[in-house]
């Protein structure tokens, strides 16, 4: 029988209701030492589910606050044992009394991610869906919010859960044939599940690539500024992010490091990047900043190259546009279009390219629209993507492992060989929906979470 947790479910700051949480057996009777229901019933014995009006007392006896009650058992609660929660007035002082309260009657205070996990081990949930817990507080979108409930919901397992069972088939087949070769047992051939194991490889193949996608869910499509000093690529970042986070001067060389700002363009969140401008430099310190530009580009999902379109281009621009091309994908804004203009839209290899004032905000509703169009079409939010890169990693491993099992099959190598390929991609579908991952690996997941949670 585990001990009781308890925990302050709700933010530290003042606000209209606090929740003071519990699970473990009995843990009704327990609070029930510093609630007292108001219909003069132990708390214990109120019907499930239901809210119970009643008095919460603090450590010397003193009411505390007027508040609300509900119980659930176990197995039927979040986390699979007997849980109640305190729905007190939100103010931070009458929380953390209760809570003294409640470890003064027994409980004891529980760690970062203790109810999700204790979910987890009671088989509430697999890890997919227990990890999906964390992004769904983290969520800084409707779209990354989405995805994360149906994970919660189950998705990932619903989609790996019959490609771990068709593998455990194959395998449970073979050593049945194995060791019971005096049974009726239908003949282990290989090839019968050839087609199947492409099938499953396949889906672990698109499931694993889904990864990228999952990753600008969740921390936002990163864009990189790239540009000859004094093109406009501060102003460009302080008119997107909409205040001014960078320094603007008339020198050029200003932004000495790279500076990251996070903005939303309709559904999608980005990270935009502002990189010292790209320049051949003796200076020490502007050359690390123009060598973080080039690697930053590198690392974007989207490179911007800014130029000054007031003036002809030059050997620093044509230096930025082949630092810009390094990204997976590179567009160009012509900034500056509110003086008499002196680069041409012939003259720069990139596609799609906007014409924008920084200053004034001309253009960049466009820009905006584009981004948003680019990066959020394809974003499916219904929990069929990676978003941690401990799964993509995992799911990256069971494909590899039934992909080497074909080729084994193709190259006519005995099926114990074979069939040691699909238990190791079994192995990895463990560790990702938590079946057969290691103990120390799992309290490391649950570290990220917080208290309360
Ligand atoms: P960076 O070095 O590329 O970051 O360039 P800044 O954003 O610091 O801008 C350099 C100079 O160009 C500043 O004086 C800005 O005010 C000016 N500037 C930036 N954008 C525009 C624009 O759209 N129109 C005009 N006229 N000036 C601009």
């Amino acid at each position: 029988m585990s001990d009781v947790i308890a925990a302050i479910a709700t933010g530290r700051q003042p606000s209209a209701v606090g929740i003071l949480r519990l699970s473990g057996a009995d843990c009704a009777a327990l609070a029930g030492k510093v609630f007292t229901p108001k219909n003069g019933k132990p708390l214990a014995e109120a019907p499930e589910r239901k809210l119970v009006l009643g008095t919460l007392f603090d450590v010397k006896g003193r009411e505390i606050d007027h508040c609300l009650a509900v119980r659930s058992t176990g197995p039927c609660s979040y986390t699979g044992e007997d849980t109640v929660e305190l729905q007190c007035h939100g103010s931070p002082a009458v929380l953390t009394a209760g809570l003294e309260a409640l470890c003064r009657a027994g409980a004891r205070l529980a760690g970062p991610g203790e109810f999700t996990q204790r979910a987890f081990l009671n088989g509430r949930m697999d890890l997919t869906g227990a990890e999906a817990v964390i992004d769904l507080i983290e969520a800084q979108t409707a779209d990354m919010a989405a995805n994360a409930a149906a994970q919660v919901g189950g998705a990932l397992h619903r989609r790996l859960s019959p490609i771990f069972e068709e593998l455990t088939d194959i395998c449970s087949h073979y050593h049945a044939v194995l060791d019971y070769p005096d049974e009726d047992i239908p003949d282990f051939r290989l090839s019968d599940y050839e087609q199947q194991l492409r099938t499953d490889r396949d889906q672990l193949l698109w499931l694993r690539d889904t990864a990228d996608r999952g990753r600008i869910l969740k921390q936002g499509v990163k864009i990189t500024l790239v540009g000859k000093p004094n093109a406009g690529k501060s102003s460009l970042l302080n008119a997107l992010v909409g205040y001014d986070r960078v320094i603007v001067t008339e020198i050029p060389g200003t932004t000495r490091d790279t500076v990251e700002e996070v903005a939303r363009f309709g559904r999608v969140l980005a990270r935009i990047t502002d990189t010292a401008g790209i320049r051949n430099t003796e200076e020490r310190v502007e050359a690390l900043g123009v060598e973080r530009s080039r690697a930053a580009a590198e690392q974007a999902d989207l490179a911007v190259f800014v130029c000054d379109s007031a003036q002809p281009l030059d050997e620093e621009d044509r230096q930025a546009m082949a630092a810009a091309r390094e990204a997976k994908r590179a567009i160009a804004v012509m900034n500056k279009t509110d003086l008499p203009q002196r680069v041409f839209r012939v003259q720069l290899p990139f596609e799609p390219i906007f014409s924008v004032s920084a200053v004034r905000g001309d253009g960049l509703e466009k820009l905006c629209g584009w981004i948003e169009t680019a990066f959020g079409a394809d974003l499916p939010c219904d929990g069929s993507i990676l978003t941690n890169t401990r799964q993509a990693e995992a799911v990256g491993r069971a494909a590899e492992a039934i992909d080497r099992a074909l080729e084994a099959m193709e190259a006519g190598i005995t099926p114990d060989a074979v069939l040691t390929e699909l238990e190791a991609a079994l192995e990895a579908l463990g560790e990702l929906t938590g079946r057969t991952v290691r103990e120390d690996i799992t309290q490391r997941i649950f570290q990220r979470f917080c208290v309360g949670k």
